[in-house]
């Protein structure tokens, strides 16, 4: 009942995915009213935390929310509860708290963690911020200026979900190597290096942002955002020009670098280990991977792991990252 294709939480993207179909959801999503549908719904003052209150055992189910919450936190909810009449798997009663801290934890990342908080706020991001509105939104760029994700941001903010929720659902659909942060909250594009485990303090999101190739600040729907760009320096296109002239294959170029840094003895072995990250990494065939994309998450891949990060440290290495994505770009555009 729970999973057609995979985890529950899979489940919770498809079913938001096939509502947005079928009632033709495009932001502002009047959810409230579509809430209302299906569920008697009661505004109540109380003092304890939770923000929201649904029994799915009644027939209609009944929906208690917390009155004067913020404008957006309460479309955020209402979105929430809804989930949980249509995510069938959900029983009972469930108290929901539904905070910018708790979203970002529970789903900026694919975490294994399959908690009905954490799928109904999946669905949640996606009826108010639909895949289909996203992605045409960011079609075939690659690259943003500071006008151009202004401009984006403007569009964006058309969802009336909060800075943060608004920002953590669009990541979802940017290339590599975009952070966002908003306060003590952040929103990461796939593969993009992990800031650690909100709330972020002051010098934690400042030492992150030192690895960044530029930051911009700007206000958006009246919160400060840094956006931070954090593909490493030596996979930026303007290094292709400076290695145009080596003709050697990816494997040689890699072959070379571990040789020098791990020894004759160990070459082979962690040469086949980092193209095997290269392979975890492009199996992944949801995003229009450029050549800078595929380069910056092999690089941040690599980054995390002990055994193979010193090859980083090859003047050549970043050759072999440029060689190697560019060999896979071209074998997808022939496939
Ligand atoms: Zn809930």
């Amino acid at each position: 009942m729970v999973a057609q294709n995979g985890s529950p939480l899979n489940a919770a993207r498809n079913r938001a995915g096939i509502l947005v179909e079928k009632l033709d959801l495009t932001p502002p999503v009047d959810v409230k009213a579509l809430l209302f549908e299906r569920a008697q719904v009661e505004y109540h003052d109380w003092s304890h935390q939770c923000d929201a209150v649904t029994a799915l055992s009644l027939d209609p189910p009944r929906v208690f929310v917390r009155s004067g919450l913020p404008a957006l936190r309460e479309r955020f909810t209402l979105a929430h509860e809804w989930a949980h009449i249509e995510l069938a798997w959900h029983v009972g009663s469930i108290g929901c708290q539904v905070n910018g801290v708790s979203i970002e934890e529970e789903y900026s990342i694919d975490r294994v963690t399959g908690s009905q908080e954490r799928e109904a706020n999946e669905f949640a991001s996606r009826v108010l911020a639909p895949d289909r509105w996203l992605s045409q939104l960011v079609k075939g760029v690659t690259y943003f200026e500071r006008s151009s994700m202004l401009a984006l941001l403007d569009t964006l903010s058309k969802a009336e979900m909060s800075a943060s929720a608004g920002l953590i659902a669009l990541a979802r659909h940017l290339l590599p190597g975009h952070a966002f942060f908003v306060d003590d909250v952040f929103a990461i594009s796939q593969g993009t290096s992990w800031p650690g485990t909100p709330p972020l303090n002051d010098s934690t999101v400042e030492q992150y942002l030192r690895n960044a190739v530029s930051v911009e600040e700007f206000f958006h729907q009246g919160r400060k955002v840094l956006w931070a760009l954090m593909i490493p320096q030596s996979v930026l296109p303007e290094f292709v020009h400076c290695v145009e002239a080596d003709d050697r294959t990816p494997h040689k170029v890699l072959t070379a670098c571990c040789t020098r840094i791990f020894g004759a003895d160990l070459a082979i072995s962690k040469a086949l280990s980092i193209n095997g990250v290269v392979g975890g990494v492009t199996r992944d065939l949801q995003l229009s991977w450029n050549v800078e994309a595929i380069a910056a998450v092999v690089h941040d891949r690599i980054q995390s792991r002990s055994d193979l990060r010193e090859v980083l440290r090859d003047p050549e290495f970043a050759i072999y990252l440029h060689r190697k994505a560019s060999a896979i770009v071209a074998k997808r555009s022939k496939s």
